[in-house]
């Protein structure tokens, strides 16, 4: 029984003696299935094909692949009074990776801003001693790969370190998570915030959508209530789910002036 990995959003399913007959994630309306067709690959064969990138994004250690895998997103080790934090995740798990991140202190917990990252979670939880996975409950039916690690929060907030609150906005996912790091960029304040608020290519701005490959916008609404889930915390800068994706100051400026340049074109008449 092998756990097999969906080559296009980097997800892992439960074992099993073939490969599943399809992929839920990507056939959902905010991804895809490539033009090739399903493909599917293990934490074995990722081994031997790609390796770890580890560099600073900012203040942080990011994590992430090459060559470019999945959604090619990164994570980033967060350092808390107790212990650092695992932010999002990547597919690739190694004993060499684990090497490294134990030389920085290892990590005591994972918490995921949104299933498009979930990828590996039970292969990191294990190579860290089975720590806890956080997950937002409303995103429960995403999960591929069921395991005790995984601990499902509920209702809008959850403190899982000092300092460290996760914060459920919605938006792109019902439970999409952001996650506000109080001690950041010197004690202003910084979210990580995955692709529920998608640091754009100016560095300067947000999008909000449903669907980043597909081109779904998010309604008035959904972004107002993302905006006002977002607000009552103070930041300085925001983390992306890309590399490079930071804007590492005045980000609480770059929010409003987002959301108001999005609010904006959804009501303008037409051209
Ligand atoms: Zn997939
Ligand atoms: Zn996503």
């Amino acid at each position: 029984m092998k756990a097999f990995i969906c080559t296009t959003c980097g997800t892992q399913f439960a074992p099993s003696a073939a490969p599943p007959d399809a992929c839920l994630i990507c056939e959902d309306e905010r991804q895809y299935v490539p033009l090739t067709g399903q493909a599917w690959t293990t934490l074995d064969r990722l081994q031997l094909s790609h390796m770890p990138i580890f560099r600073y994004e900012a203040e942080l250690m990011a994590v992430g692949i090459a060559p470019a895998f999945g959604i090619n997103q990164r994570a980033l080790i967060v350092p808390t009074a107790q212990g650092n934090v695992l932010w999002d995740c990547v597919s690739l798990i190694s004993d060499a990776m684990v090497g490294l991140i134990q030389g920085i202190g290892g990590i005591q917990a994972i918490a995921i801003s949104h299933p498009h990252y979930y990828t590996t979670q039970v292969e990191w939880s294990r190579a860290f001693g089975g720590i806890p996975v956080h997950l937002h409950a409303a995103d429960r039916e995403w999960v591929m790969r069921p395991d005790p690690c995984i601990q499902f929060w509920e209702c809008e907030t959850k403190e899982i370190a000092p300092g460290l609150t996760l914060i459920r906005t919605g938006g792109h996912y019902e439970g999409g998570t952001v996650m506000h790091w109080q001690q950041g960029h010197g004690g202003r304040g910084a979210i990580l915030s995955g692709d529920l608020l998608q640091v754009v290519a100016d560095r300067k701005h947000l999008g909000f959508m449903r669907s980043y490959p597909n081109y779904i916008p998010l309604g008035a609404r959904a972004v107002e209530a993302v905006a006002g889930r977002v607000a009552p915390f103070a930041y300085d800068a925001i983390y992306g789910a890309f590399w490079g994706g930071v804007i590492p100051a005045n980000a609480k400026r770059a929010m409003d002036v987002s959301v108001a340049r999005h609010l904006e074109w959804l009501e303008r008449p037409a051209l």
